[in-house]
């Protein structure tokens, strides 16, 4: 099948299939053969030998559903079929995907250390303006960015985009190298300080004004 000569472009191929996923119903087998024509494009896992594919809810993603397959090897993964059109028509960003997953990752992994503790032992006060509901735990002194930033120069991390990540039974996603994982977090938790803000108030503080020097990636 090609699907360039075929469509023409990437929207018109992005609606005919969005419009065919959306009559799936939630763990219906997928036998469609656009869809399974399609996956096969995916710009970096191998979706030629699967067992099936269905439509799945997502946890991550507030329970929406998503593309996922299974294989003799891995139980379910998720694929980003939009990703497959992109790298039909030499539009793949994947390393920006990736990027994003390893961000997210560092940040689950910060959230599971000092910063938890943090929330138990205290009183979940605004320390600005003394609410007590809607608190959320700030960094305060050194912004997260910062402490990322220096984690990365001190351990010559010039790109994210070779870390690779995987999805744990919480749909959250982690470092598979757990040596960097934990390095990470005591790095993290050694300079970390913390407060606790309201939503509105942590709104109204706003990011701090530091720019990572990694803002090109
Ligand atoms: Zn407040």
């Amino acid at each position: 099948m090609n699907f360039r000569k075929e469509f023409k472009c990437m929207k018109n191929l992005n609606i005919f299939i969005g419009n065919i996923l959306k009559e799936y119903k939630e763990n219906e087998d997928i036998d469609n053969i656009y869809i399974k024509e399609l996956i096969k494009y995916h710009p970096i896992k191998d979706l030629h030998n699967i067992k099936w594919l269905r439509m799945k809810k997502q946890k991550r993603y507030y329970n929406t559903l998503s593309l996922q397959y299974g294989t003799d090897d891995i139980e379910d993964d998720d694929i980003s079929w939009k990703e497959c059109i992109r790298n039909i028509f030499g539009k793949s960003n994947i390393n920006q995907n990736n990027i994003r997953d390893v961000k997210e990752a560092l940040r689950n992994i910060s959230n599971s250390g000092t910063k938890k503790f943090y929330k138990l032992k205290n009183n979940n006060m605004c320390c600005i303006c003394n609410k007590l509901y809607d608190i959320e735990i700030d960094h305060k002194d050194i912004p997260y960015i910062k402490i990322l930033d220096n984690f990365r120069i001190e351990n010559n991390i010039d790109t994210l985009i070779n870390i690779e990540t995987y999805e744990d039974n919480n749909d959250m996603l982690q470092l598979k190298d757990k040596t960097l994982e934990y390095k990470w977090l005591k790095y993290h938790d050694d300079k970390a300080n913390y407060q606790c803000l309201c939503k509105k108030c942590n709104i109204k503080k706003g990011s701090s004004k530091y720019k990572s020097i990694y803002k090109k990636e």
